[in-house]
């Protein structure tokens, strides 16, 4: 085989039920455009075997080697608050197992490799555009520390695939994660009663993600505990990044806690909880600021879905599941305190000066990157820049920054890791747009790679890149962002 190691298929051995062996399309002309050298090499994955003919027909799902077991996975999944119970992959295939030098076993999974049995209407598809917008804003949440999903190559078809505004060039896009576990897995057994099965899956669960639960009498109740603490430090992650996913359905939450599926997502340039990108969202169910309630949402989901599992008697799992659920909402405080915390370079916690922080921004259109990364500047006692960002800056804002400096001892210190988790470089929208349409319009792969060589290194300031840390001209079009990736 020509990537140098064999795969495994744990999901396709142990997961009867929950998948159709499934194969990828015959594409007219498979071509491959960019290819994660980094990530092939942490994989222990020979990245020029990859880009030969052979690696690039796996990558595109065009013909797969004879160690795979490519299949479709079936979930179910609740999509802004409504319940399916059958969705799983319409456009998507395992492909099987990588064990990385490490011993971790990483899922390579193709998205727009063709249409599967759970394709419902949909043509099974994925065109250019929203492919390298994954694969731009995966690298960069990776950069910056987020769990995640991460994009090792993006393949195009040959293929001309319509869209809503027009012909667009085919795409499939191939992923790596932990697995593709989502709460929906979970919901689809549980939907059908199948308690055997949902055992089955839960054990598969824990020997991937927790094996210290293994043979644990509770395991369920604290699997549960463990996915929720994942998915809590996750969105914390993103609050503090001002990252809006953009549809949080069940079926896009994963027990591995890593951020999957960048269809609608964007980054807040200014702040207001009430942001929303997505075309689909009208009711700004998954706005920046709803996301924490969301996540406790999709936990009870979880929790339901696993009541058997924890007791048999429905109301002491109830009461318990409900337990941990509470806990989980404290989890997810603290961890928001702890990174708006890291972002100020605070020594601990500090929450009247965070939420304090939070009350500034309101209505003052601030952009929320450039906000931490003028601070240093403040400390130092050159407040015009910070003064700057904000509509009407006035004696709160000079009230807060008294309050910040007394917490700060020692200034150097702070600045110093502050530099080190507040990004210079998000993929802003207004660079994001321009990238994806020089790329999908025109061919011009450019700008593309400009902006992930800078999202790839996020924290480290360029000379004459200044152009990618300025947020969009205040008079520029409102982004909408749009879900088939
Ligand atoms: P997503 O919103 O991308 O998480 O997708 C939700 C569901 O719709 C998943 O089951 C996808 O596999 C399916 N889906 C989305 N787009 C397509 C498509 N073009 N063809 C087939 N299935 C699709
Ligand atoms: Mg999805």
């Amino acid at each position: 085989m020509p990537i140098s190691r064999r795969f495994e298929n744990s999901y396709a051995e142990d997961l009867q039920g929950l998948y159709v062996p499934w194969q990828g399309q015959d594409w007219p002309d498979p071509g491959l455009l960019l290819i994660n050298t980094p990530l092939a090499q942490e994989l222990g994955l020979d990245a020029q075997a990859l880009q030969s003919p052979e690696g690039v027909a796996m990558l595109s799902g065009h013909a797969l080697p004879d160690s795979a077991r490519p299949l479709a996975q079936a979930y179910a999944g609740h999509q802004f608050g409504g319940f399916s119970p059958q969705l799983g992959d319409g456009r998507a295939l395992l492909v099987g197992e990588i064990i990385d030098p490490q011993g971790h076993r990483w899922d390579l999974h193709l998205k727009g490799s063709g249409r599967t049995p759970f394709a419902r209407g949909g043509d099974g598809r994925a065109v250019l555009g929203p492919v390298l917008r994954e694969y731009l804003i995966s690298e960069a949440m990776s950069a910056l520390g987020v769990p995640t999903t991460r994009a090792l190559a993006a393949c195009t078809t040959g293929e001309k695939v319509l869209r809503q505004f027009g012909p667009e060039p085919g795409a499939v896009l191939a992923r790596t994660a932990a697995s593709h576990l989502r709460v929906g897995t979970f919901q689809f057994f549980a939907a059908r009663g199948e308690k055997d099965k949902l055992r089955l899956l839960l054990d598969y669960a824990v020997a991937r993600h927790d094996p210290d639960l293994t043979g644990a009498s509770d395991a369920a109740l604290r699997f549960l505990g463990r996915v929720g603490a994942r998915q809590a430090r996750l969105v914390a992650q993103w609050m503090g990044l001002g990252f809006i996913h953009g549809v949080m359905n069940t079926d896009n939450t994963t027990i591995s806690g890593e951020t999957i599926d960048y269809g609608p997502c964007a980054f807040m340039d200014r702040y207001d909880p009430a942001t929303v990108f997505s075309s689909i969202d009208q009711m700004g169910r998954y706005a920046y600021g709803n996301q924490p309630a969301i996540v406790l949402w999709n936990l009870a989901r979880l929790a339901e879905a696993l009541l058997p599992l924890i007791d048999t008697d429905e109301e002491r799992a109830i009461a318990r599941a409900s337990e941990v659920i509470e806990d989980t909402r404290a989890i997810y405080r603290r961890a928001w305190l702890e990174v708006f915390s890291r972002k100020l370079g605070l020594d601990a916690p500090d929450e009247t000066l965070i939420d304090g922080m939070h009350e500034l921004w309101t209505g003052q259109g601030v952009d929320f990157t450039s906000f931490f990364r003028a601070l240093p500047d403040a400390l130092n006692g050159r407040t015009e820049g910070l003064a700057d960002l904000f509509e009407t800056p006035g004696d709160t804002l000079t009230a807060w920054l008294a309050q910040y400096r007394a917490a700060i001892s020692d200034p150097d210190r702070a600045i110093a890791r502050m530099s080190e988790c507040n990004p210079v470089y998000i993929p802003r929208n207004h660079l994001v747009e321009e990238a994806l349409s020089a790329a999908s319009e025109k061919g011009d792969m450019a700008p593309f790679t400009a902006l992930l060589a800078r999202v790839q290194a996020p924290f480290s300031p360029v000379d004459g890149a200044e152009r990618y840390a300025q947020p969009a001209p205040t008079d520029a079009p409102q982004i909408v962002t749009f879900c088939g990736t």
